[in-house]
């Protein structure tokens, strides 16, 4: 399992996203930006941002 928490990112957010691949957690996490920070649309930087702070869970 794999696992990103969004706090990497969006500071002070509690959300915590786990899938069994890297690109599922990525698909996650942009769902939870999306509703929970209505970020749509996840430029580059981000992606990055997000690429670089999953872990294994
Ligand atoms: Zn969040």
């Amino acid at each position: 399992m794999k696992q990103f928490a969004c706090a990497t990112v969006v500071d002070g957010c509690p959300g915590v996203v786990r899938g069994e691949t890297e690109e599922e957690v990525l698909g996650l996490a942009a769902a939870h930006a999306a509703e929970a920070h209505g970020m749509s649309d996840l430029s580059p930087e981000v992606v990055e941002a997000v690429r670089a702070g999953i872990s294994d869970a």
